[in-house]
C-alpha cells in the first residue's frame, strides 16, 4: 500500500513550523508496512487543498491529511473534502455535546466557532480525538482511503496511536518491513562505511543498510521488506552481529536509545557517581546526562568553569599550567577531572576545554581545538578534538564526544566500580 501525506498550513511554507507530522507518520506508516511515496505541504487555500486531494486520490491508496480542522481557520479542510466526495456538511450532535463538556469542566464558555467545527463531510467516520476538540475523520471509497486529521501534533499521534493505525494495520496490501538499528557515537560516516563494506557486499537485494548520521553520532538501520517474520529475525541477527564485529565499542546500543542513557545505564548498573567540569561546553554536557529519567541516581552535578579564576579556585587547576600550557590543553582538563572528583565526591568525571569559534582561535589553537578528559583519581585518558567553526555544532559534538569517551573508557575499565547510587 502507499501513501501520500498532504500537511496544510501556510506556516510550514513559510518556514515557521517545522513539519514534524509527515516525519512521524512517515516513520509510523513504515514500521506497519506502508511506504509513504510522496508528501505534499500545502497552505490554508481551499483550492490548493482540493487539487493536492484529487492529486492523491487518483495516484495514492491512502491520503493522510492534517492540518485545517480546528475553530480558528474556517474548516477549510472539511470543505475540501465535502466539496471533493460532492456530499453535504451535517451537524455531529455527539462532537458537539463533548465540546461542551469539555468547555463545562474548564469553565468556560464554548464559541459559535466551536458549533460550526462540528460539522462534518456526510461520508465521514470520525475518529475520536482524546486531546482536543476536532476529532479525525476517516473516508473509504472505491478501494482507497483518505484520513483527515488535527495540526496539532499530540492530537494527530493520539488520534492515529488509539485508532487510525489500528484501523490501517487490517487494511490488505501491506507488505511486513523488519527494522534493525544499530547506534554508533564517536566513528564518522566515511570510517563506518569503510568498515562495512564487506557487510554491504554481503547483503541481499531485499535487505538495505541506511547510514543516519546526527553530531559525533551514526545509526544504522537495517531493513527488509517482505517475507516471513522467522526468516528475516535471522537474516537481521546475522547482519547485526557482522556490524557489531567490524565496529566493536562504537556501538552503543540497539533499538532507540540515546547515548546518554546508554551512558547512565552503564554508570548504574555499576553504582558510580559521576560529575562534570565545562569550560567550552558550557553545561552541554549536563544538560544531555540529565535529559535522562533517573539520572539523579547517578550523577552529582557540573561546574561551569569557563573564566580561568574559577577553573583554579573551584577544580585546582594549576595557574602556572595554566599560564604555561593555555585553558586549552591536556594538563588543564585532566586537573579538570581530578578537581570535579574532588569537589563533587565524585567516582568518575568528563571534562572539556576548546575554542568553539567562530572567532577567538590562534594560530596554533584554532577555532574547533577542544580538549576532553575523562576518567577517575589514578586513570584519566584524553582526546583532542579538531572540529569546524560552527560554534553551537563544536559544543554539541564536544558534549556527545565526551559521554562516549567516559562510556568506552568504563566498558574498558570493567573492574572500577563505585559508592553506590544515590535516591
Ligand atoms: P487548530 O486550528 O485547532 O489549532 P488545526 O487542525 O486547524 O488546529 P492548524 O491550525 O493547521 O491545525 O495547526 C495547529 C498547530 O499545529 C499550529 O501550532 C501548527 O504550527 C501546528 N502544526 C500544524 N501542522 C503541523 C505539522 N505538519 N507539523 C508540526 N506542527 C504542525
Amino acid at each position: 500500500m502507499q501513501a501520500l501525506l498532504i500537511t496544510i498550513g501556510d506556516e510550514i511554507l513559510l518556514g515557521q513550523t517545522i513539519d514534524t507530522n509527515a516525519t512521524w507518520l512517515g516513520q509510523e506508516l513504515n514500521l506497519i508496512g506502508i511506504q509513504v511515496a510522496r508528501r505534499i505541504t500545502v497552505g490554508d487555500e481551499l483550492s490548493v487543498i482540493l487539487d493536492a486531494l484529487s492529486y492523491g486520490w487518483t495516484h495514492y491508496d491512502l491520503v493522510i491529511m492534517t492540518g485545517g480542522l480546528g475553530p480558528t481557520n474556517d474548516d477549510i479542510t472539511k470543505k475540501a473534502i465535502a466539496h471533493f466526495f460532492q456530499v453535504d456538511m451535517v451537524f455531529d450532535q455527539g462532537t458537539y455535546e463533548r465540546i461542551l463538556r469539555i468547555f463545562d469542566r474548564i469553565g468556560r464558555p464554548a464559541t459559535e466557532a466551536h458549533r460550526e467545527q462540528c460539522y462534518m463531510p456526510a461520508n465521514a467516520e470520525l475518529l475520536p480525538n482524546a486531546m482536543g476538540t476536532a476529532p479525525g475523520m476517516w473516508f473509504e471509497r472505491d478501494g482507497h482511503l483518505l484520513i483527515s486529521l488535527p495540526g496539532v501534533p499530540y492530537e494527530m499521534k493520539s488520534i492515529m496511536t488509539v485508532s487510525g493505525l489500528p484501523r490501517l494495520k487490517e487494511q490488505k496490501g501491506l507488505i511486513p518491513i523488519f527494522h534493525c538499528t544499530l547506534q554508533t557515537a564517536g566513528l564518522g560516516e566515511s570510517e563506518i562505511a569503510s568498515r562495512l563494506e564487506h557487510v554491504e557486499a554481503a547483503l541481499p537485494d531485499h535487505i538495505k543498510l541506511a547510514y543516519l548520521p546526527s553530531l559525533g553520532q551514526v545509526r544504522l538501520r537495517l531493513s527488509a521488506y517482505g517475507g516471513k517474520v522467522e526468516v528475516r529475525e535471522i537474516e537481521m541477527d546475522h547482519f547485526a552481529r557482522m556490524i557489531h564485529e567490524a565496529l566493536g565499542q562504537s556501538i552503543f546500543a540497539e533499538g532507540d536509545t540515546t547515548l546518554e542513557a546508554a551512558l547512565g545505564e552503564l554508570l548504574r548498573s555499576r553504582a558510580l557517581l559521576l560529575a562534570t567540569a565545562e569550560s567550552c561546553t558550557g553545561g552541554a554536557i549536563a544538560h544531555h546526562i540529565t535529559s535522562v529519567p533517573g539520572s539523579s541516581q547517578y550523577y552529582l552535578g557540573t561546574l561551569v568553569a569557563y573564566h580561568n579564576a574559577l577553573k583554579i579556585e573551584k577544580l585546582g587547576v594549576s595557574p602556572t599550567d595554566l599560564d604555561i600550557h593555555g585553558a586549552v590543553s591536556e594538563p588543564v582538563v585532566r586537573q579538570m577531572v581530578q578537581g570535579a572528583i574532588q569537589a563533587f565526591g565524585a567516582d568518575v568525571a568528563i571534562s572539556a576545554s576548546g575554542v568553539a569559534g567562530p572567532s577567538g582561535g590562534t594560530p596554533d589553537k584554532p577555532v574547533g581545538m577542544i580538549w576532553i578528559a575523562v576518567g577517575n583519581d589514578s586513570e584519566i585518558r584524553t582526546r583532542l578534538l579538531k572540529l569546524g567553526k560552527d560554534r553551537i555544532k563544536n559544543i554539541e559534538t564536544t558534549a556527545v564526544l565526551a559521554m562516549n569517551e567516559l562510556r568506552i573508557w568504563l566498558l574498558n575499565h570493567p573492574e572500577v566500580k563505585g559508592k553506590g547510587i544515590l535516591y
